[in-house]
């Protein structure tokens, strides 16, 4: 397939949504007869979705959602794609379009923190008594992140709060600026922020991808690629230099490429080179190399006697370097 015939698009709007159960029952069957594929959730709150499809059909989309008076604003990530991102359309309603769980809830057409273009971000960033804190979960960061950011000790972006109440010392009287994937995150996270106490807020505006197509920014700062929620897993930001943040999970050598453990209890996200995927199969722990549901044993056909070598294999090149 030839590049640039696909679409992968990226969008959400705050925006009341009166009844979002009959809404999503016809936006389903409209996306449907579009034949785009993805995944778009919509709440009382509004909508928030990633698809792909051909350049006719995100064009087709795109003029679906803005005919509603409430999006006709909404603003449209675009990249070019190889092929479809995704397997099949599901749109969900859902309570919150963004799973935040905070007690006192957010509405950022109220409250958000100051809209930062890229030029202006990336001017910022630099600027002394500056904090840039990631807003995204931590498997996100350890691929990719602005130079210099503050990684919060969570693995889930909605425990985000309770860290910062709780290492409030290192952003005290300092200048915030939040980011993450395509800015949705960034509204609640920095109403939340200034709701906090903090007064100086900025949050990127349209996220990190828009911030890697800006002509200024050019994605400057940004080291190692950018997470992103569907096939293609990881997209690149950075358009003057590629450094590579990514470690392999079993020996640290410099990798960007995710995999899921082959343990389904676990089922971690761990990064590591193909040769390593298989030497360790594709296991995170021992434990999960050893757990019963353990799928790698299974994908791979392997008989008990080649699963027993392996698990000697592993033991023989780790007391050889020290690793894994
Ligand atoms: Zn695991």
């Amino acid at each position: 397939m030839e590049k640039g015939k696909y679409r992968v698009l990226l969008f959400y709007k705050y925006v009341m949504v009166e009844d979002p159960v009959t809404f999503v029952a016809e936006h389903l069957k409209s996306c449907k007869e579009i034949d785009l594929k993805g995944r778009i959730h919509v709440g009382t709150e509004g909508i928030n979705g990633t698809c792909s499809g051909t350049v006719e059909q995100t064009d087709a989309y795109m003029e679906l959602l803005r005919s509603d008076a409430h999006f006709a604003d909404v603003v449209f990530k675009i990249d070019e794609a190889d092929g479809h991102a995704f397997k099949k359309m599901h749109v969900r309603a859902r309570k919150e379009i963004l799973n935040m769980s905070l007690e006192d809830d957010i509405n950022p057409n109220e409250l958000t923190g100051n809209y930062l273009e890229p030029e202006e971000f990336f001017k910022k960033m630099q600027e002394e008594d500056t904090v840039v804190i990631d807003a995204r979960n931590d498997y996100e960061f350890d691929l990719g992140h602005f130079r210099g950011a503050v990684r919060p000790d969570i693995e889930n972006f909605r425990d985000l709060p309770q860290w910062i109440r709780e290492n409030k010392e290192q952003f005290d009287g300092k200048k915030i600026l939040t980011y993450c994937t395509g800015g949705i995150r960034c509204e609640k996270f920095s109403g939340w922020l200034i709701r906090e106490g903090f007064e100086d807020v900025g949050q990127l505006h349209g996220g990190i991808v828009t911030y890697g197509k800006d002509s200024v920014a050019k994605g400057q700062l940004w080291d190692g690629q950018c997470y992103v929620f569907d096939e293609r897993i990881a997209v690149p930001i950075n358009q003057v230099e590629h450094v590579i943040v990514g470690r392999d999970h079993f020996d640290g050598t410099p990798c960007e490429r995710y995999v899921n453990c082959a343990n389904p209890v676990c089922n971690a996200k761990i990064i590591c080179s193909e040769e390593n995927e298989h030497l360790y199969m594709r296991s995170c722990t021992d434990e999960c190399r050893t757990h019963p549901r353990n799928r790698y044993f299974v994908e791979h056909d392997m008989t008990v006697e080649e699963y027993d070598a392996r698990l000697k294999a592993i033991e023989k090149h780790r007391n050889e370097v020290h690793v894994g």
